[in-house]
């Protein structure tokens, strides 16, 4: 009987993939080991079993992923582990004690809470839409109200939110109501400033469905303004987008301005 080992805390880093054992196994297998055959042939498999998972672990620690990558949604990251080293340094550098009971779970939660609130990075248009887009005669307005967004500002890293609205003009073509929150989200989902994802909604709206216009309308209360800088607490920002018949005809645009309106204030 051996020593036993004094416990270990378990490594911080990223696995590694187990290259000796593999070859120590394999080399076992070169061996004939009569009777105890099946028990080599048992590790081998077992190896090959590790190797896989390893390599399924590494790729998920993915920290952004360019917008040409198409993931699946099981493949996107729900962690982002390269953060956790950082967020320990970053409380370091705000003059904190990483090592403080609070904070000792900190940078696994910053992690994983990154990797969700940049998640639109691993998603493409295609994917969030699905099957949600339909034929249909009319080309009456349809108005999607009060959608509720969150993004976080590029400039400084900080939370900005409020709610959407998109109305468009159908031309023999729908989406699927629930498919317009999906497509804010997805615009959303990354370091933004609020022009761009409205302007990155209306497009979408009509790369997808040509119709005869589109209008998207924001609101958005940017931490950054309210919590430093100017300190303003009240105020928010309001961006819009027009295509087709809402930038060109005035009474559309007055009709899609006057049904979102009550709904931007006094919330
Ligand atoms: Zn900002």
């Amino acid at each position: 009987m051996g020593l036993r080992q004094p416990l270990r805390p378990p490594p911080v880093t990223a696995r590694k993939t187990p290259g000796r054992w593999r070859f120590f196994v394999a080399w076992l297998g070169t061996y004939n080991w009569g009777a105890y055959n099946w028990l080599v042939r048992i590790l081998l498999l077992a190896s090959a079993r590790i190797e896989s998972k390893t390599a399924r672990f590494n790729r998920r620690s993915v920290l952004f992923v360019p917008e040409d990558i198409h993931l699946s949604k099981s493949e996107q990251p729900q962690t982002i582990s390269e953060l956790e080293p950082l967020t320990r340094d970053w409380l370091a550098a705000v003059g904190e004690d990483p090592g403080r009971e609070g904070l000792l779970r900190t940078p696994q939660r910053v992690a994983k809470a990154w990797a969700y609130m940049t998640e639109g990075y691993g998603q493409t248009l295609e994917e969030v839409v699905g099957e949600g887009i339909f034929a249909a005669e009319g080309s009456e307005m349809v108005i999607v109200k009060d959608i509720e967004f969150y993004s976080m500002c590029e400039h400084h890293m900080l939370p900005f939110y409020g709610r959407a609205h998109i109305a468009y003009i159908p031309n023999a073509k729908i989406l699927g109501l629930s498919k317009f929150a999906r497509i804010v989200d997805l615009y959303s989902r990354r370091l933004q400033v609020q022009e761009r994802i409205t302007t990155q909604v209306a497009d979408a709206v009509q790369d997808l469905l040509a119709p005869r216009g589109v209008a998207v309308l924001m609101e958005g209360v940017h931490l950054c303004m309210a919590m430093r800088g100017v300190q303003k607490q009240n105020s928010s920002t309001t961006t819009s987008a027009m295509r087709g018949l809402f930038r060109s005809d005035a009474r559309t645009r007055a009709e899609f301005m006057s049904a979102v309106q009550g709904t931007l204030r006094g919330r």
